[in-house]
């Protein structure tokens, strides 16, 4: 029995991971005794493997951070798996006979010191996934390459998934790495996870029940798949059909989708308007996000995947529709190459939708195509990429590593610490002197690439210096956001129509407003980020009251003050709101909205950090002479098809897209503009359980006055992106103003806020003691590789 040590950054639930389960496997079906370290395991977000005791799991190393506010991911990740190679070589108990890793080479040396063999799984080669734009990027790149590619030579055997992979390897590291040490091991369909799967077709109820030939692409939405090219295909496939037949042919694009990620959220839209464009709604549906039992019947229920990704490294979609007994049409580049037999187990072709199309038409024209071509697929499938091939293949390296061990020198060990030593520095520097943006990562702002000089700190104490730099980073990265992308503000209680005042959110942007108006500068501004784990449950907190919103008999005047559009009462009418420790009735004077140039940015608060695509403010007064105010916020969300409640009231908003247009007199139904508790309210008024945040903060426009209550629902609204249109063919771009530091104002909620997903994402201006923490980390890290360094 041989003793294996798996090393793997983050066990989550992607492709890597699930490579690394099966390897983990398929070794134990072999007999080896085999630990699993990471970094970091999440009972909740894991593969049943890992969390029902058939893997021995050791977490370790997980408090250095994963990224320093928001960025550097890359960086922590490596520091994270060196300091994991350094305790299991250092530090553990238990002794090895071979290591494997993969992802990360730069523990490979560290393991190398035990003196026994490294296999490295390379995945794709790191450096080709990364763009490098400014000169210092390019130079730290130019490191972190040399550093890969030194780091991988010292493997005993590399592996990757596929002969393409293989080719790509040899071209990017050329004669730095030994060719003959790269082997392909493919990933395995594994089969017997799949086997005992039982298919229950009552999961999914929107196939339309007339269609015939159903085409599936599964792909998450992310450009690289080029999912575009699958609608493409269908629009020209309806020119090969008879209209019958395309009544009777549908597309399902089902795909992993995290409306965090700013790519996933675009490409999704821009795959819909492509839809609309096509006219191809009644024959193409968007799925974001399945469970994998919805996946299989949908793979049951159709006739044929599409997989248009190129030059895709390996591909796993193939496998699973081929294991379906499912053809798949894939283009004739990459991965898929390896996988799929053309005219055997599905087809191959040239990335046009005229090809795609040719294909799929033989799959309409032949109902019975797939039958024959899906057996086949399936036994190619275990026949070749079966988890017992798998494992046998994986048993062999590991034989023939342990037959020849290579030597490691010590020399190589001294080499390898002084280029790690010189790119922790250097890494270091780059933190805290150069900003670069991450489109993919929530909460990223939306500057890409920016350099900002932090050379020259201000005051600031030794021990905080990193803090501030930080800081100053992140805020000057945020300003610059402002600047270029335009982030937007309240505007409306002092600007009346005709009145512009001298600010706006471009030239006179937010970053300027202080310089006439004081009170912008104070200490309870709003829009406030609202952290969930911030906010206090307020148990007394009793019931939000909210009288005459769901009364349609009220008449509204429509205008635009040159900031937004403002929608007020007719004076007759008797709109409040009370209860919620609110002290007093307030009236509803008129309310008004924000929104951003895209979809993914338009409000002004933010909860952890995520914007929402529009803000509605109710704005509430007393009466005179002591006029206080008390604003009710309400955000929107993105989702795929209309609301119809909002058809209405987006109409009239079509009507007042500048100063010049005006309308009076429209009955709107309010409620319909809140989230979905509209029979709880009633217009002769009544409590019910609406959610809500609470703190005090100001206007959000000049003169941003003080003193403000502000209670904003927690529950979104639902809008389209096609709805959202309408206020961006408004003579004002964008109305938001940003986030505004918290200066210790308490949160309160009437709930315990639900934590999802994401919620690791905060300010860390605000919290000191975190970049403390970063700080002494990084020293810590600096010492104990110079110790190590000494010693050798
Ligand atoms: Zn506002």
């Amino acid at each position: 029995m041989v003793k294996i040590c798996v090393l793997h950054p983050d066990l989550g639930i992607g492709g890597a991971e699930r490579l690394i389960v099966d390897i983990c496997v398929g070794l134990k079906s072999k007999h080896h005794d085999l630990d699993l370290y990471t970094n970091y395991h999440d009972d909740k977000r894991c593969f049943d493997e890992t969390r029902n005791g058939q893997l021995n799991i050791i977490v370790k190393c997980s408090w250095f951070p994963r990224h320093v506010f928001g960025r550097f991911y890359a960086l922590c990740a490596y520091i994270r798996m060196i300091l994991l190679s350094l305790y299991i070589v250092y530090f553990s108990s238990s002794t090895y006979d071979i290591y494997i890793c993969d992802q990360i080479s730069a523990c490979i040396p560290i393991l190398k010191q035990s003196q026994k063999p490294v296999l490295f799984y390379c995945h794709y080669p790191d450096q080709l996934l990364t763009k490098r734009q400014t000169l210092l990027k390019k130079l730290y790149r130019y490191v972190i390459d040399y550093l890969e590619a030194y780091t991988t030579s010292l493997a005993d055997k590399t592996l990757v998934n596929s002969q393409y992979t293989r080719d790509i390897f040899q071209q990017t590291f050329g004669k730095r790495i030994d060719i003959s040490t790269v082997d392909i091991l493919y990933p395995t369909i594994n089969e017997i996870n799949l086997k005992d799967q039982i298919i229950d077709n009552s999961l999914v109820n929107n196939i339309p029940p007339n269609v015939k030939t159903l085409f599936l692409s599964i792909n998450r939405y992310e450009r690289k798949k080029d999912l575009q090219l699958a609608i493409q295909a269908m629009a020209h496939l309806q020119s090969l059909l008879t209209d019958e037949q395309w009544q009777q042919t549908h597309l399902f694009v089902i795909g992993g989708y995290d409306r965090r990620i700013t790519e996933n959220v675009e490409y999704y839209l821009e795959l819909d308007r492509l839809v609309h464009d096509l006219s191809l709604e009644s024959n193409v549906t968007f799925v974001q996000s399945f469970t994998d039992q919805k996946k299989l019947v949908y793979l049951n229920r159709c006739k044929c995947v599409l997989y248009t990704p190129q030059y895709e490294h390996f591909g796993i979609v193939p496998l699973e529709a081929m294991y379906a007994e499912r053809p798949c049409i894939a283009t004739n580049t990459g991965g898929p190459l390896e996988t799929i037999l053309d005219g055997k187990t599905g087809y191959l072709c040239k990335a046009t939708k005229e090809q795609f199309a040719e294909k799929m038409k033989l799959f309409v024209n032949q109902p019975h195509l797939y039958l024959e071509l899906g057996k086949q697929g399936r036994r190619h499938v275990i026949g070749n990429f079966g988890f017992q091939i798998f494992s046998q293949k994986l048993h062999d390296f590991v034989q023939e590593l342990l037959e020849r061990r290579k030597e490691t020198t010590t020399k190589n060990s001294r080499r390898f610490m002084i280029v790690l030593f010189g790119a922790v520095i250097f890494g270091y520097l780059f933190l805290i002197n150069t900003g670069e943006r991450e489109l993919n990562k929530p909460n990223a702002y939306l500057v890409i690439n920016y350099r900002v000089s932090l050379l020259t700190p201000r005051t600031c104490q030794q021990g905080a210096i990193v803090t501030f730099w930080a800081c100053q980073l992140r805020k000057q990265l945020f300003d610059m956001s402002i600047r270029e992308e335009g982030i937007f503000c309240d505007t409306t209680l002092t600007a009346t129509p005709g009145h512009s005042a001298h600010w706006d959110y471009e030239h006179n942007g937010p970053d300027t407003w202080p310089h006439e108006y004081e009170q912008c500068e104070g200490n309870s501004q709003s829009p406030i980020n609202i952290q969930k784990r911030q906010v206090r449950h307020d148990l007394t907190m009793d019931n939000l009251i909210l009288n005459g919103y769901k009364n349609a008999s009220i008449t509204w005047n429509i205008t635009h003050n040159g900031h937004t559009i403002v929608v007020t009462p007719s004076s007759t009418a008797k709109i409040t709101m009370s209860g919620a420790k609110l002290l007093d009735t307030f009236n509803l004077a008129q309310f008004h909205m924000h929104w951003g140039l895209n979809a993914y940015q338009g409000s002004e608060h933010t909860i952890d950090g995520r914007k929402y695509p529009l803000e509605i403010h109710f704005v509430h007064s007393t009466t005179p002479p002591d006029i206080r105010y008390a604003v009710l916020g309400v955000l929107y969300e993105l989702q795929g098809t209309d609301n119809s409640q909002l058809s209405d009231f987006l109409s009239m908003i079509n009507q007042t897209l500048n100063e010049t247009m005006k309308i009076g007199l429209q009955s709107i139904d309010i409620s319909k503009l809140l989230p979905t508790m509209h029979s709880n309210l009633h217009s002769s008024g009544s409590g019910h359980n609406l959610k809500f945040y609470r703190y005090n903060g100001s206007l959000t426009t000049p003169p941003c006055k003080e003193g403000i209550t502000w209670t904003l629902l927690s529950t979104p609204v639902a809008i389209s992106a096609r709805q959202l249109q309408v206020f961006r063919n408004n003579s004002v771009k964008w109305n938001f103003r940003p986030t505004q530091k918290l200066h210790g104002r308490n949160i309160t909620a009437n709930h315990q806020p639900e934590f999802g997903e994401g919620d690791d994402e905060h300010d860390g201006c605000e919290t000191k003691n975190k970049g403390t923490k970063l700080n002494n980390t990084i020293v810590f890290l600096l010492v104990s590789l110079f110790i190590n360094l000494h010693n050798l």
